[in-house]
């Protein structure tokens, strides 16, 4: 038992990491610029999940030295109101960042309210304009979890080039902008869903293995290559508590690391929103295009500092 909990890497700790250097950042941009760089949050209806997400969110932009404010619209809200908002919001000079989290009230095109937002303010990195130029192999605003996770290879020491990636799940959130990011650093990428026939040969064939399809447990050891490294991105809450897609000591005795859920991509996640606006700030003060990118550039000072 020992010897897999070894094998669990810390994204707590890695994402306190960030953090702190967002924090840094976030100095910096005050003492230039005389503001906080800052994110607007809006969530509509009363989704328990997305408003304890949403309220968590704000916090971390506090602790970080962000300025950040959220607005609450009822689930009767006109998909022309939340368009109308978001608008309004990436208009405001003391906001660089907007998220409309995610899921909204039926009735609602999350794609439309999505694709209303300025791009170079779009911190969850989902406008079409941020989805086409990640795909063009030109970054510019790249989703948190996706981004989350190179972070954390990279903080480990394991980088993708040339190695093969699988990825199980295909979703906007993360399995499709995954496969985009993990391409633009030299993997070769296979991606799997629900139709995908002998899940278990596309995954064993991967050195490093993501699995973002919310089906608890979905992944054992029979899965997993030895030695590879396994990324849990699922989330699913059980009698109250989170778990994960991979039964994570199971596959940890045969794999050369696993995250673990809770610990693992998810503080990764929020560490990356942080970064994204931060970056976007800075961006937009120095007329530029924004680029996450430089967030993996500025971990990798400190990678291998958790490394085996
Ligand atoms: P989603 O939109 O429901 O997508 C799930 C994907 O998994 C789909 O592409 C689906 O295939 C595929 N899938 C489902 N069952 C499968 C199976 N048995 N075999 C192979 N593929 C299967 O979910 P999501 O938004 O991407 O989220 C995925 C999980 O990650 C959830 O548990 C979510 O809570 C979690 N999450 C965590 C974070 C974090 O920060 N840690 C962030 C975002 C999401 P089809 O396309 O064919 O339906």
């Amino acid at each position: 038992m020992s010897r897999t909990v070894d094998k669990l890497w810390n994204g707590r700790e890695v994402a306190a990491r960030f953090r702190t250097m967002v924090r840094e950042r976030a100095d910096a941009f005050r003492r230039r610029y005389g503001r906080r760089p800052g994110l607007a949050a809006v969530v509509v209806g009363d989704d328990p999940a997305s408003l304890l997400y949403v309220a968590g969110k704000a916090r971390a932009c506090q602790e970080a030295g962000l300025y950040s404010e959220v607005h609450h619209l009822p689930a009767t809200a006109a998909e022309e109101d939340v368009i109308a908002l978001v608008r309004a919001l990436c208009g405001e000079s003391r906001v660089d960042g907007v998220l409309v989290q995610w899921p909204v009230p039926a009735g609602i095109d999350y794609e439309r309210v999505v694709s209303a937002m300025d791009p170079a303010r779009d911190v969850d990195g989902f406008h079409p304009v941020n989805t086409g130029v990640l795909w063009r192999g030109r970054p510019a605003l790249v989703p948190c979890t996706p981004l989350g996770i190179l972070a954390l290879l990279r903080a480990y020491g394991v980088s993708p080039a040339g190695r093969r990636v699988t990825i199980v799940g295909r979703s906007p959130i993360v399995g499709r902008p995954l496969a985009g990011l993990m391409l633009l650093h030299d993997a070769t990428v296979t991606v799997c869903h629900s139709r995908t026939t002998d899940l278990a040969a596309a995954t064993r064939e991967a050195d490093i293995l993501v699995v973002a399809a919310g089906r608890p447990g979905l992944i054992g050891p029979e899965h997993v290559r030895p030695g590879a490294v396994v990324i849990d991105v699922g989330i699913t809450r059980v009698d109250g508590r989170p778990v994960g897609d991979v039964r994570t000591h199971e596959v940890a005795a045969v794999a050369a690391a696993v995250t673990p859920v809770p610990g693992g991509v998810g503080p990764m996640t929020v560490a990356m929103l942080l970064a994204n606006t931060v970056e976007a700030a800075f961006a937009r003060e120095e007329g530029r295009v924004p680029r996450s990118q430089v967030w993996l550039e500025a971990g990798d000072a400190v990678a291998g500092r958790w490394g085996a």
